[in-house]
């Protein structure tokens, strides 16, 4: 399924929450590393194995499969005592061998705590118009690094007076801005001083390492987190996240040329649609369609398949949230299925009806469907053979 000395990489194309979490444990099977290339720990990835749940936030999914690598790229932004607390928990859900098998940028940037509380400030500020972010810190942290004053995890990893120095100018810079902000700065270095050395074994410069391992013709699979419409260029800004979440932000976020990357997986849910044609699909070489259970009861399905603005269907992605609010979908309906898919394994035992729902799909978006899931188990999937 993956292709040798190349890099296959899934995205959500709605608002996150996709699945993509299943699809990347499924392609993890045949991969040698995974990897994240942007986002931070506002990400929250769900794979059931065996009646049994992993929670990932920061580590990509794949980290499960215990022959995998698995790469935090330089676009990611770590919160570090959150990753110990990731790893601490999965690992007591059964995630093994991970120290011999994460590798972290050293470019990636440090999210701490006091970004966590400014990402709330701010959004207090921001009172009616605030964006509901999860306040993990993370558009402050890209704030930072856009600023040229963020400190990434090779500032931690060398001389650690240069490190504090830079830390205390980030911290005050932060305090001009908003002055009830209370750091702890000499217990917070104290505390870093430790974390440097839990971490400092994981670090690498993940570009070479990457190259070099594409030309030993290893496959290597990228993990999306947040998802298309969330793109801060592309997505329903400013109600967007703080990085590139579509294909660009897989050759920034791991340093890696367009060539090498072989296919595109886009992950949606059965039951939203997407907007217009869009970037997006043209994004894709394949989609897989998750949560075609979750429709299993309705009657009828509504599908929508375009829109109109001032009277005129329009065939672009609107780019402002004013232009959004004034569109009016066009629907196409469809009869329902009306029977439990969740045990389906193959294309032909599914519904008529559901079948010709992804046939819809396919065809609207001129964008093959590889694979269907049908619950939220590692099992529940139905591969769609290509014809
Ligand atoms: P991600 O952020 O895109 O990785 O999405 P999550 O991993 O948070 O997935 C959302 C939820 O959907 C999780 O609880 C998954 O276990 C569940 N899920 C994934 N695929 C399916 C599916 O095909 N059917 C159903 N019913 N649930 C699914």
């Amino acid at each position: 399924m993956l292709c040798k000395g190349k890099v296959t990489v899934v995205l959500g194309a709605q608002w996150g929450d996709e699945g993509k979490g299943k699809v990347v444990d499924m392609l993890a099977a045949d991969a040698d590393i995974v990897c994240r290339c942007q986002g931070g720990n506002n990400a929250g990835h769900t794979v059931v194995v065996n009646g049994g749940q992993f929670f990932f936030h920061l580590l990509p999914s794949g980290i499960i499969n215990p022959r995998c690598k698995s790469i935090l790229g330089n676009g990611v932004v770590i919160h570090i005592p959150g990753l110990f607390e990731e790893l601490e928990q999965n690992e007591a859900k059964g995630l093994k061998d991970w120290k011999s098998r994460l590798i972290i940028s050293d470019r990636a940037h440090i999210v701490f705590d006091f970004h966590q509380q400014v990402d709330g400030m701010q959004e207090l500020e921001k009172g009616s118009q605030s964006l509901g972010t999860t306040k993990k810190g993370i558009g402050p942290t890209y704030s930072s690094k856009a600023t040229r004053n963020g400190l990434r995890i090779g500032d931690l990893m060398g001389d650690f007076e240069k490190f504090s120095e830079k830390f205390k100018t980030l911290v005050t810079t932060y305090q001009r801005m908003f002055p009830s902000l209370h750091v702890d700065v000499k217990s917070e270095l104290e505390r870093y001083k430790g974390y440097a050395e839990r971490i400092r074994p994981l670090v690498k410069e993940t570009v070479h390492y990457l190259h070099s391992a594409l030309k030993n013709g290893q496959n290597v699979l990228v993990e999306g987190a947040n998802a298309a419409m969330l793109d801060i260029d592309f997505g329903t800004y400013p109600y967007v996240t703080s990085s590139n979440c579509s294909i660009g932000g897989v050759c920034t976020g791991l340093g890696l040329p367009p060539s090498t990357i072989d296919q595109v997986i886009g992950v949606i849910k059965a039951y939203t649609t997407r907007v217009g044609d869009g970037p997006f699909p043209t994004e894709y070489t394949c989609v897989c369609l998750t949560k075609l259970d979750i429709l299993d009861t309705l009657p009828e399905l509504k599908v929508c398949i375009g829109y109109r603005y001032n009277g005129k269907e329009i065939d672009y992605f609107p780019s402002t949230a004013s232009e959004l609010a004034k569109v009016e979908p066009i629907y196409e309906t469809l009869e329902g299925w009306n029977s439990k898919t969740e045990g389906v394994r193959s294309i032909d035992q599914l519904p008529l009806n559901a079948r010709k729902y992804v046939q819809l799909i396919e065809d609207k978006l001129n964008v093959r469907v590889g694979w269907v899931g049908v619950g939220a188990g590692r099992e529940s999937v139905v591969k769609v053979p290509t014809l």
